[in-house]
C-alpha cells in the first residue's frame, strides 16, 4: 500500500515537478526533484572537478571528549563478524584490510556523531575501477562513506571516494595519491522512525575529504547498495560503524568519534507564552510611546504602541513587530522573547522610563514621549 502511495507521488511529480537543470541530479533537488534520477553506477553521470586536498602528514588531534576508536596500536574497540576478534593486520601506528578476513566492526553503537578517520590507498597502485582500493565506512552499519582510489583513475561518479555509495557521488574528487594519508571527517545524522517503523525523516550527511566539502547534508535515499536503491528499514538510533574488506588492503589510523547531542526541547511550561494580566485600554494607552534606546541619542527610537491586551515593540532597523504582555502593574513580557520590558512609575503610578532585560543584561530605555 505505502510503495503505491509513493508511485503516485513520483508519477505526479513526473508531471508536475520542475525539469531538471543540465548538471543537477536527483539528489541535488531532494525537495523539488522529479522522479529522474541518474542511473545507479552511471558512467555517463559526470564526474565530480579534481580539486586539491590538503594532504594528512601527521595524525590530527584527538578531542579530549571523543570516544577513540583506533589509537595506533589496538583493534580493541573494533570486533569482526560473529563477535570474534578483528583480525586486520596492526602495524606502526596503523591498520590494515586483512583481505578475505572479513568486514570489522566497532563494539560500540553510534548514530547522529562526528566522526574522523583516516585512510591510505595501497601503494603502489592495483587493480582498476571499484577493485582499486576499495573498502568503505559503512555508518549505522548501512550508510556507505566510499573509500576507493580512484587518484587518477576511472570508475563510476557514485562510486569514487566520499560518496554516499550508489546514490551521491562526492561534489569535488579531492583524492590524494595512493599511500598518502587522506582524512575523512563525517558529520552524520540518522534517521528518525516512528514508533511503528515508518520513516520520518531520512539521514543526512555532511563529508569532508582532505578538508573539502564533497557532501553538504545531504539526504541520503536509503541503506546504500551495489546494483540497488533500498528502502529504509526501521532500526535502532544506534548501530556499529562497519569498516569493509573489498579484498584490498586500505590502510587506516586515528579514528575517532564524537557523538552529537540531540536538541532539548522546552517543557510545555517553557514554551508557553506569558499569562497575561487584564489591563483597561487607558492604562495600557499610558504605556505607550516613544524611547530611546540605550545611548543612542537622535537616532530612530523604539516605539511601543497598544495592541490588543499587550503592547506591540518596534526597535529600529527591525522590521518585525514585537508583542508583549502585562505580567504585572510595571513589567511587560515578551511573547517571543525571553526578555521583559519595567517601566518606572511616578508617585501617580504613570509609567515614565524603562528598562529592558534580555540575555542577562539590560538596556535603557528614556522615554521620548
Ligand atoms: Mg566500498
Amino acid at each position: 500500500m505505502k510503495s503505491i502511495a509513493v508511485c503516485s507521488i513520483l508519477v505526479m511529480g513526473t508531471i508536475l515537478g520542475p525539469a531538471l537543470q543540465p548538471g543537477m541530479s536527483y539528489a541535488d533537488e531532494p525537495a523539488t526533484a522529479p522522479a529522474r534520477r541518474w542511473k545507479q553506477h552511471s558512467m555517463t553521470q559526470p564526474k565530480p572537478p579534481i580539486v586539491a586536498g590538503q594532504p594528512s602528514t601527521a595524525p590530527s588531534p584527538v578531542p579530549a571528549d571523543a570516544v577513540v576508536l583506533f589509537g595506533g596500536d589496538s583493534l580493541k574497540a573494533w570486533v569482526a563478524d560473529g563477535d570474534a576478534l578483528a583480525a586486520w593486520t596492526v602495524k606502526d601506528g596503523y591498520f590494515e584490510v586483512k583481505p578475505e578476513a572479513g568486514w570489522i566492526e566497532t563494539r560500540e553503537s553510534f548514530g547522529d556523531m562526528q566522526l574522523h578517520l583516516e585512510w591510505a590507498s595501497p601503494s603502489p597502485p592495483a587493480g582498476t575501477g571499484q577493485n582499486r582500493g576499495n573498502s568503505g565506512i559503512f555508518v549505522m552499519g548501512r550508510y556507505e562513506i566510499q573509500i576507493l582510489d580512484n587518484f587518477g583513475a576511472d570508475t563510476y561518479a557514485d562510486g569514487q571516494a566520499g560518496a554516499v555509495y550508489g546514490e551521491a557521488p562526492p561534489l569535488l574528487n579531492a583524492s590524494l595519491a595512493p599511500g598518502a594519508w587522506q582524512t575523512f571527517d563525517i558529520i552524520f545524522r540518522g534517521p528518525r522512525f516512528s514508533a511503528d517503523g515508518q520513516l520520518l525523516d531520512a539521514a543526512h550527511v555532511t563529508v569532508l575529504h582532505n578538508g573539502v566539502a564533497v557532501q553538504n547534508n545531504e539526504r541520503i535515499l536509503g541503506p546504500t547498495s551495489w546494483l540497488n536503491f533500498l528502502a529504509y528499514q526501521a532500526h535502532p538510533q544506534e548501530a556499529p560503524i562497519r569498516l569493509q574488506d573489498h579484498g584490498q588492503p586500505v590502510r587506516f589510523r586515528n579514528i575517532w568519534v564524537r557523538r552529537l547531542p540531540t536538541r532539548i526541547l522546552p517543557t510545555a511550561e517553557q514554551a508557553q507564552p506569558p499569562r497575561a494580566l487584564p489591563i483597561t485600554p487607558e492604562k495600557l494607552a499610558a504605556f505607550a510611546g516613544s524611547f530611546q534606546l540605550g545611548d543612542g541619542v537622535g537616532k530612530p527610537p523604539v516605539t511601543m504602541t497598544p495592541n490588543g491586551g499587550g503592547l506591540i515593540v518596534r526597535f529600529p532597523d527591525r522590521p518585525v513587530d514585537m508583542p508583549i504582555l502585562p505580567v504585572s502593574e510595571r513589567a511587560f513580557e515578551f511573547v517571543n522573547t525571553d526578555a521583559r520590558i519595567e517601566f518606572e512609575l511616578d508617585s501617580s503610578g504613570r509609567p515614565g522610563d524603562a528598562t529592558m532585560h534580555i540575555g542577562g543584561s539590560t538596556r535603557s530605555l528614556k522615554r521620548l514621549k
